[in-house]
């Protein structure tokens, strides 16, 4: 038993420290939100090793300067392996609030039976037609998808994009291994009715290129549904460096429901579904629901 553990713990620390040995170079990003060049600055406190956190001098936009390049980003930076360096960040550095954190999860999914929140808002505002899903992963969404729904999916990492393409085969629809902008660009204009954006805009690094496709591969009436992260929760105020939205180098862009909101609308999409509890301040995530109108 102490033996299994441990190996575990070691494996885990040597797939840490191979991620980050494989950075290669790092690129340097105005604000993704209106070009500014924000580098003489100083970096946001929340800022960790090597990464740089900044708050656009001109819109306040907060992104990360200095994210790894797509190239080596593709292979080393799959979601997956991010997500578990977060967990050994978070159990070295706080092992404490780890526990708790840990615990409290495990005891609300088991008192609390969440509605599919991404379901929901599909078959509310969804009209029948193609789905695209940005950063589809192994197709789980695609494949939970109502019948009236043609299925397409979009996935920067390889081994990702084999596992959906092979999952999807049994219902139709296709996978596109490419980043998430060139993968959208590939697609005919106004031929969706729904683009997916499900824990993606934050890994973006060209975010309004990608929101400008959605609304123009939407057909009018289609609509965008956003998940992403919110700095400015309660939750972010109270947890300071350990909230669970700040993930690096994976997280480039931390919207608030005000820049959100904003960058949606500037790519031409009208705003249906953002009331107070899409965009609750005790939750870490906010919700959007964008539709083409014309
Ligand atoms: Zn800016």
């Amino acid at each position: 038993m102490l033996k299994l553990a441990l190996s575990r713990i070691l494996r885990s620390a040597r797939n840490s420290m191979s991620a980050v040995e494989n950075l290669g170079d790092l690129l340097h990003r105005n604000c993704p939100n209106c070009e500014t060049d924000n580098s003489d600055r100083t970096a946001l406190r929340y800022s960790w090793q090597e990464w740089q956190l900044r708050e656009c001098g001109a819109c306040g936009f907060v992104y990360l300067e200095n994210p790894p390049d797509y190239a080596d980003f593709k292979v080393a930076f799959a979601w997956e392996k991010n997500h578990g360096d977060r967990k050994v960040r978070m159990r070295k550095e706080y092992p404490l609030a780890y526990g708790i954190s840990k615990a409290w999860r495990k005891f609300y999914r088991w008192a609390v039976r969440k509605p599919d929140k991404l379901t929901n808002r599909i078959k509310r505002w969804v009209p029948p037609g193609l789905v695209v899903d940005v950063g589809c992963g192994n197709a789980d969404r695609l494949l939970s998808l109502p019948a009236q729904y043609e299925t397409s999916g979009i996935e920067i990492s390889k081994a990702l994009a084999e596992e959906a393409g092979a999952l999807l085969a049994t219902r139709g629809g296709s996978i596109t291994n490419l980043p998430a902008v060139e993968g959208l660009a590939t697609y005919e204009t106004e031929t969706a009715s729904g683009v997916l954006m499900r824990s993606f805009l934050e890994h973006e690094h060209k975010p309004v290129e990608l929101l400008s496709h959605a609304a123009r591969v939407l057909k009018p009436g289609g609509v965008a549904i956003i998940k992403v992260p919110n700095i400015s929760s309660i939750n972010r105020r109270v947890m300071g460096s350990r909230w669970c939205g700040f993930r690096f180098p994976g997280h480039v862009n931390y919207f608030t429901p005000k820049s959100l909101r904003a960058m949606v609308a500037d790519a031409g999409l009208a705003i249906v579904g953002f009331g107070f509890f899409d965009r609750f301040p005790f939750s870490d995530n906010m919700w959007m629901v964008a539709r083409k109108d014309g």
